[in-house]
């Protein structure tokens, strides 16, 4: 029989025993070890049928076992201890009370489409989620006041299986929010709290808000599948990326305006402190911008234009992949179907607002291409939060200058240089991702026995494990268990372990390793120094292409001559993920340079010791070092043209490595009685003390506090209403006098020829009706390229000298230092002024001249 409803009976713990619900409700036991053993002990057995989830233990431990544990002193006494440590933990000073710094803002609000935290709540589909789950473990334990806002899907991601032949298949389990770790918000009558949209055609979509507790910070997900929403709307948060354009937009609608009603509605029942900061973890929740324009439209009745500088001042966007297909754009007919008259945020312009989200025309970068008949999608969701957050970063050095280049159309007449996008490289939850026994070891006090000891443990725990999932795996494909003996003899824990395990998208090349399969069977099946691997991931529902390289892998690890030493193990995610990473020797990374923004799981693989072999993308180009692990050469020349010999060189380079350097490395043994590999192990240690401190989201979410939620906090109470009034008028008056305002006349001294001297500059300029005081005029001078471009300029400030002449043009003087030998080339240029604005490039404006404007003959300008 098929019952027609469910709903989950919450346990009802003995009295003694209160505490433990408060222990299985807060996160923290997802990355600390002695919480998480207490729960365990509450049914050491049903522990691994629950999968791992103190929720589903504690729903499932039988009353007997209950009434034991509440008549055992010594387990009463250790959960007392238990629970005061977390309280303490949880309003104690941290870092941040610490720092007792009044610049810092009160709260923070941090938006992302997914969070992972635990696999007991599976919220993410892959490193963007997990990113953010991070983010929030790391406020909590630095003790910032981040409040996370998310969605609930009610499938979550999907649960990945293979068909017999090695096809992807995909299961969307229902999931119940009473069987996971969240709570309902309710308001001060006991009433569960609702945000609502409009929607087009008189339609309101509703959601409930639920609450996890991540340690300190909570985090908010909205939910959408409620009696009072019509079907079509219960299904806006039915599973996470999925549906079409509609669907993606209301979610995205839902979790940008939803979000910011539920953190407003959150803060005034619970008396949290309001965000004075807003961080948007990618583009997805793009509409809390206009949703604030909106709210300070309606508050301190400011038009869209003050509205918007003061809501930018208070907002961070961080960008995460240069990769068209990670970002969203929709066609702006749905865009505007669903905003103005009739629809959400009706009280403001719809042209101003589809204006945020247009992308520059002729700019090729941030599109992607179209289908035949479409309009063109060019509301771009990343534009959108680069228009609305005055910061804005990438995630890792190299990607934040490929997030310049690729962004730069936004603002013209700048050099990609200049185009304000900072980076702040991605870090890792250290206690979440470092393996317990790692964590207890004390690593820098181990000896190179003890230290090849752990790693050896660490490499068997994984083959144990992989059997078990492979075993699993096999029995969904349909093998009964006589055929699948075989299965014991996959891996062997003293053979070198090689990791690669990520979504699927095509520029991660899963199957660059396939390249030559003769070579790599040779090295699997290698006499005396074998190499063994570990493959995962997951391909994203609509994609075929990505389904097609999992089932080449499969196929060949499939073979009966290579699948004791290579294995796909289906279903990637967070259960599997830690042990894999730190089981494995080396972690394999062979994404296209430079589509991988920064890549987070070699990071993971190095907390416990894993060696990286990996292209020089994201992170990895700026921390590779050769006590760190191995760079996998990138094809330059023609060869980088040509995606066919692109991928053959760079796999020709993979083997050679993996041949000549990584194998040899591990299988070497020294002459003390010939047990360790000295040279391995000092790379082990070096990875673990130093790269390991280096890779922390501890590190990151310092950087964030310090760089970007400091001064965004300080901006947004520097626009006041009054402030973002004077400012939104000062920027349309430079708009409005901006065609006037021409560099007309440079003037030049004698030029010294000489390393230290100094040319002196005068300047004559129109500024239309702008006083002086408005604009900066700026000279730049530095080494000049073969297309005379300033590569690396030096700019200094001209003073204004006296007043206007008769034709109401102002004169500028000051010199250029000439601080480097060879070719010199300068220029001069016209840039806003205004002390709330952050970059010269914030508004888009500069005058500078085309051509030489010079009385002194010969010299040019561009
Ligand atoms: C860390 C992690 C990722 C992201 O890894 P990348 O190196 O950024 O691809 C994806 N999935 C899981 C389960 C992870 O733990």
């Amino acid at each position: 029989m098929k019952a027609i409803r469910r709903f989950s009976v919450r346990p009802v713990l003995p009295d003694p025993l209160g505490p433990l619900q408060e222990l299985a409700l807060n996160l923290r036991w997802s990355w600390h070890p002695e919480s998480r053993e207490l729960l365990r002990s509450v049914d050491p057995e049903g522990w691994r049928a629950a999968g791992r989830d103190p929720v589903r233990l504690l729903s499932n431990v039988t009353a007997d076992r209950l009434t034991a544990l509440a008549g055992r002193r010594s387990f009463l006494r250790q959960l007392r201890l238990a629970q005061e440590d977390l309280r303490d933990y949880l309003t104690g000073p941290r870092w941040y009370q610490q720092a007792d710094d009044p610049r810092l803002p009160r709260a923070i609000a941090y938006f992302s489409p997914e969070f992972g935290i635990t696999a007991a709540l599976p919220q993410y589909s892959g490193g963007l989620g997990i990113l953010a789950g991070d983010h929030l473990k790391a406020g909590s334990d630095l003790g910032v006041p981040l409040i996370g806002v998310g969605l609930l899907y009610r499938h979550g991601y999907f649960r990945q299986s293979l068909s017999p032949d090695g096809w992807q298949q995909e299961q969307y389990p229902v999931l119940d929010p009473y069987e996971m770790p969240l709570v309902e918000l309710t308001g001060p009558d006991g009433n569960q709290v609702r945000v609502s949209l409009a929607l087009p055609g008189g339609r309101t979509l509703y959601a409930q808000v639920w609450q996890v507790q991540v340690g300190r910070v909570p985090l908010l997900l909205l939910d959408s599948a409620l009696a009072e929403n019509a079907p079509a709307e219960r299904d806006v948060t039915d599973r996470l990326y999925g549906g079409g354009s509609e669907h993606r937009l209301l979610q995205e609608m839902l979790l940008g305006i939803g979000g910011v009603r539920a953190v407003r509605a959150f803060c005034r029942i619970t008396g949290h402190p309001e965000p004075e900061v807003f961080h948007m973890n990618e583009g997805h929740a793009g509409f809390l911008g206009p949703e604030r324009i909106r709210e300070l439209g309606e508050a301190a009745r400011l038009p869209f234009d003050a509205a918007l500088r003061a809501v930018r001042a208070g907002t961070v966007f961080t960008t995460h992949t240069p990769v068209p297909a990670g970002i969203d754009r929709f066609s702006e007919e749905l865009v505007a179907r669903h905003f103005g008259q009739g629809a959400e945020l009706s009280g403001l312009d719809r042209e101003q607002l589809l204006a945020l989200g247009r992308e520059p025309s002729g700019s090729a970068a941030p599109g992607g291409g179209t289908t035949a008949g479409e309009e063109p999608p060019s509301f771009n969701m990343a534009v959108l939060g680069l228009r609305t957050a005055q910061r804005a970063n990438g995630v890792s050095t190299l990607h934040g200058g490929v997030s310049r280049e690729m962004f730069a159309g936004l603002w013209p007449g700048f050099d990609p240089a200049e185009v304000p996008i900072t980076s702040v490289t991605n870090g890792v939850h250290a206690p979440t991702w470092t393996d317990d026994a790692v964590l207890r070891a004390r690593t820098g006090k181990l000896s190179d026995a003890a230290l090849w000891d752990l790693r050896r443990a660490l490499r068997e725990q994984l083959v144990h494990e992989v059997r078990a999932r492979v075993r699993t795996s096999w029995t969904q494909r349909g093998a009964g268990q006589a055929e699948l003996g075989w299965v014991d003899d996959v891996l062997d824990p003293d053979v070198l372990t090689l990791g690669f395990a990520r979504r699927v998208p095509a520029y991660k090349r899963l199957t660059l390793m396939l390249r030559d399969p003769g070579r790599l069977r040779a090295l699997l099946l290698h006499p005396e120094r074998p190499v063994q691997l570990v493959v995962a991931g997951k391909a994203h529902p609509a994609d075929e292409g990505g389904k097609r390289l999992i089932q080449e892998l499969v196929r060949f690890a499939d073979d009966p001559g290579v699948r004791h030493r290579i294995v796909f193990l289906p279903d990637y995610g967070m259960a599997m993920a830690l042990p894999l990473y730190a089981g494995c020797d080396v972690w394999l990374n062979n994404p296209l340079r430079p589509l991988e923004a920064c890549g987070t799981s070699g990071m993971k693989a190095a907390l416990n010791g894993c060696l990286n072999l990996s292209v020089r993308d994201g992170w990895w180009d700026e921390w590779y070092g050769p006590d760190f692990g191995w760079e996998i050469p990138t094809a330059d020349g023609p060869a980088a043209a040509d995606p066919a010999r692109r991928d053959a060189v760079e796999a020709t380079a993979l083997y050679t490595l993996l041949e000549e350097q990584v194998a040899p490395c591990f299988y070497e043994r020294g002459p003390d009685g010939g047990r360790l590999p000295r040279r391995w192990l000092e790379m082990v240690r070096a990875t673990m003390e130093r790269l390991g401190p280096m890779v922390t989201a501890e590190r990151m979410l310092r950087t964030y506090v310090e760089e970007l939620y400091a001064p965004a906090a300080a901006a947004h109470r520097a626009h006041g209403p009054q402030a973002a009034r004077e400012l939104a008028g000062y920027a349309a008056r430079l708009r409005r006098e901006w065609p006037r305002v021409a560099v007309d006349h440079v003037g030049t001294g004698p030029e010294p020829a000489a390393l230290g001297g100094r040319l002196s500059l005068r300047v004559r300029v129109a500024l239309g009706d702008l006083e002086p005081e408005a604009v900066r005029v700026q000279a730049a001078g530095g080494r000049v390229d073969g297309d005379d471009r300033l590569t690396d300029p030096v700019t200094v400030d001209l003073e204004p000298a006296g007043g206007p002449d008769i034709s109401g043009r102002w004169t500028y003087e000051g010199k250029l230092a000439l601080d480097r030998a060879g070719p010199f080339g300068w220029t001069v240029r016209i840039l806003p002024a205004h002390p709330l604005l952050v970059s010269d490039a914030e508004l888009g404006l500069v005058a500078q001249p085309e051509e030489a404007v010079t009385e002194t003959p010969g010299v040019l300008f561009r």
